[in-house]
């Protein structure tokens, strides 16, 4: 592509200040504050000029003809400081070539939150398409997957397969938002259903009403999609490890969830780069002897899920887990929890790592470090 061809405009997240009195341009940013000395003014002529109906080679021209004294190469390095500030965007992205004119309206406010990541080189709207391409599977539309699924709507998520076999319960309805009073004694799996029809009428939402109780159930039910979700707990701990056997053999990344009473806590499985829930159990016997028994007796006791979940703490755990799908979907930033556990504490909602696990040399799951990918 030819740089010079390029028509750039600020970003309308960044403001801009033109301090003329200290002859200096100001643009905020998040958490921090850009200052351009500007003593010729020269800076400020540019800044009028990027406006998005100019290409980069006019800008130079025009700036060089304005002020002699300055090369093309000293308004090139001016625009490529703004660019490797993510100030700039280039206008020719129109988006029609990979989005729906309903998803670049819908969707305007998550584009716009993906244009302040870009630089000139890249396309805003691929971030939301990658988004409406991705096929998601979740086992369990209780608090957490009620949040989840409504997330993943409002971010643009296009194809959901759930598993869920519970009903409503006047009890659920302090924290699962996708049920109402009137829904008590049905599925969750089909009001759910009929409630993100409403909110996303183009939303592909499928549900399968079953227990699952193996790894090939998890399997099959989500044979086609590239991620798994898994935010439910019954049978609390055999669940988990048919999941994770699941994710690993359709080498697909599992993000898990879940409530602790006072606190959430939520980790990401990238299979054969992190280790996977059975090396991390591995770790725990190898390296935890007190917590590997109390595991052992929590696995024995068959505990059902913890009943103490409050709404707020819900919402801060499921939103931590979607920006961290939205980070591997889009590749934008860095995953927060992979190969380890975060919670989020009610008292003083810090985020921080509680656990932390390498690959096992052997797994007789994700077969550890022999099986490993870079
Ligand atoms: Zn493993």
């Amino acid at each position: 592509m030819d740089v010079l061809k390029i028509k750039p405009v600020i970003k309308k997240a960044y403001p801009v200040i033109y301090d003329d009195e200290n002859s200096r341009i100001i643009i905020g940013g998040f958490g921090v504050n850009t200052v351009l000395n500007d003593p010729m003014g020269a800076v400020k002529f540019t800044f009028s000029l990027l406006t998005g109906e100019n290409s980069i080679g006019d800008i130079c021209k025009i700036v060089c003809n304005e002020y002699p004294k300055l090369t093309k190469d000293d308004v090139l390095g001016l625009i490529n400081d703004l660019n490797s500030e993510r100030f700039i965007e280039d206008t020719a992205h129109i988006g029609s070539d990979v989005l729906s004119e309903y998803s670049k309206k819908r969707f305007h406010r998550n584009i716009n939150f993906f244009s302040s990541f870009i630089s000139l080189e890249d396309n805003k709207y691929i971030s939301e398409k990658r988004i409406q391409d991705c096929k998601v599977g979740i086992i369990g539309l209780g608090g957490l997957g009620s949040h989840i699924v409504y997330d993943l709507a409002g971010m643009g998520f296009m194809h959901i397969k759930a598993i869920e076999f519970d009903k409503v319960e006047l009890s659920n309805l302090n924290r699962q938002i996708l049920y109402n009073e009137e829904d008590i004694g049905k599925s969750k799996a089909k009001c759910a259903k009929e409630r993100l029809s409403k909110f996303s009428p183009k939303l592909n939402f499928e549900v399968f009403e079953e227990k699952v109780s193996s790894a090939a159930d998890v399997e099959s039910a989500f044979s086609d999609v590239d991620l798994i979700i898994l935010v439910a707990d019954r049978p609390k701990y055999l669940l988990g490890s048919w999941v994770n056997e699941a994710a690993v053999n359709l080498n697909v990344p599992l993000f898990a969830a879940g409530i602790e009473a006072q606190r959430a806590l939520y980790h990401t499985v990238i299979p054969h780069k992190t280790g996977c829930e059975f090396c991390w159990l591995q770790n725990v016997k190898k390296n935890e002897p007190i917590s590997d028994l109390v595991l052992k007796k929590r696995t024995e006791l068959n505990l059902l899920g913890d009943n103490t979940a409050i709404s707020p703490l819900v919402s801060a755990a499921t939103g931590l887990i979607v920006t961290e799908i939205v980070r591997y979907v889009t590749g934008i930033g860095e995953l927060q929890a992979a190969g380890q556990e975060l919670s989020i504490d009610f008292l003083t909602m810090r985020v921080k790592v509680v656990e932390k696990w390498e690959m096992a040399e052997t797994c007789p799951v994700c077969g550890g470090e022999a099986n490993a990918v870079n």
